[in-house]
Formats: C-alpha cells, structure tokens, sequence
C-alpha cells in the first residue's frame, strides 16, 4: 500500500495496529479485528512468509519525517497512510478506540492538513471500520460506508446565500458488455467562516 521507505529510527517496535484494522483479502481477515497470525505489541507470527499487502506496507508516520511523533500508530490509535489510487490522506482508526481521531492534537493536524492538501485535491478521510468522514478544513462530513478506492471530489462553489461545498463520491464500474459507467452521489455543505 506504501512503497516509500521507513525513515531511520520510525521502528514499529510494539505497534501492531495495522494487523488490526485493514481487511487483507489474500488471507480472509477481516478490518477492525486482529489477524489470527499477529501476537498484539509483539508480531507476526508468519513473518517469514507475508501476504504482499502486508510485505508492502508501511505506513505515514514510518515514511514521513514531518509526520508528528504522536502520530505513532499504537499511541494515537489511527494508521495514516497515503492511499496509492486516490493519493488522499486516510486514517483507519482503531475500532476499540473510535473517538481516537476527534481528539487533540490529532484532530487539530487533520484540519490542518485539509486546509492544506484540500487545493491539491487530495483529501482528509478518516474510516472506522467502513464509515468514512471527511475532514473539511472547516467542519467534517459524515459520508457514511465507503470503499477507500472510491473517489472524493470537492468543489467550492459561490451562491446567493453564501459559499457551499458540493462533494461528490463516485464509483466506476465496468459493465458485462466492457462499457464503464459511474456512479455517484453529490450532496451539499455550507461552508462556515474563516474557511
Ligand atoms: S501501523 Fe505503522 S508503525 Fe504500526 S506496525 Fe504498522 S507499519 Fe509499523
Ligand atoms: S499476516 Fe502478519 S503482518 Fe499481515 S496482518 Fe497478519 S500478523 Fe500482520
């Protein structure tokens, strides 16, 4: 999911949490629950032996200095990652911890990060298990259950009554016959102040 490389000294020492709340098809594990192959704080038991979605991971906190260090997976109990389809900023939170990412500093950097990314078009999004919010550098919308390879746009548009966020979240489907077809769902926010 990450092919950067880990920033000396970011080891996962105790961290396991990304054996807990990514769904890893290859070997049937469901998101949200522990692998079966991992002892909690200590490994995996197969290390030897990965599935390529786990030999390939890593995640934001281990490839990026600027990630603050409080953003260690199993202190703050949410795995960051850039995802590698939507390049937006997605944060798994610990399902036995839901709450981890409305807490400070973590939700401060979010806002932060939202107002900064959300030009570049890439987004703040925060999964427990499926249900995905996004972070608005102003408010945060729930959008309900979602596919982290579905995809976000935002669009702020000026009306009458003031500025409105329009997001979008669209799905691409291939069809029996090869055609593709989308499929999507816009809603609308107003945008609050000193956004
Ligand atoms: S979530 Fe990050 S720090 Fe924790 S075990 Fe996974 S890769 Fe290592
Ligand atoms: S196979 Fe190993 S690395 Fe992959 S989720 Fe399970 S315990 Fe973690």
């Amino acid at each position: 999911m990450s092919e950067l490389r880990p920033v000396p000294g970011r080891e996962c020492g105790s961290c396991t949490l990304c054996c807990k709340v990514y769904n890893i098809p290859e070997i049937q594990k469901a998101a949200g629950k522990w692998c079966g192959q991992c002892k909690p704080g200590r490994g995996c038991k197969i290390h030897d032996n990965l599935p390529d979605q786990c030999a390939e991971f890593n995640c934001l906190w281990r490839t990026d200095a600027a990630m603050p260090a409080q953003w260690k997976p199993d202190q703050a109990k949410m795995v960051a990652i850039i995802h590698p389809m939507t390049r937006n900023i997605q944060i798994q939170v610990d399902p036995g911890l839901p709450s981890a990412w409305s807490r400070q500093p973590y939700h401060d950097h979010l806002r932060q990060w939202a107002t900064k990314n959300m030009p570049k078009g890439m987004y703040v999004v925060v999964f427990v298990n499926e249900l995905a919010t996004l972070v608005l550098p102003d408010q945060d919308v729930q959008l309900g259950p979602m596919t982290p390879d579905q995809v976000i746009t935002v669009r702020r548009e000026s009306g009458s009554s003031g500025a409105v966020y329009e997001i979008k979240v669209s799905t691409t489907r291939t069809l029996p016959d090869g055609q593709t077809v989308e499929v999507a769902s816009t809603s609308r926010h107003p945008v609050r102040s000193a956004a």
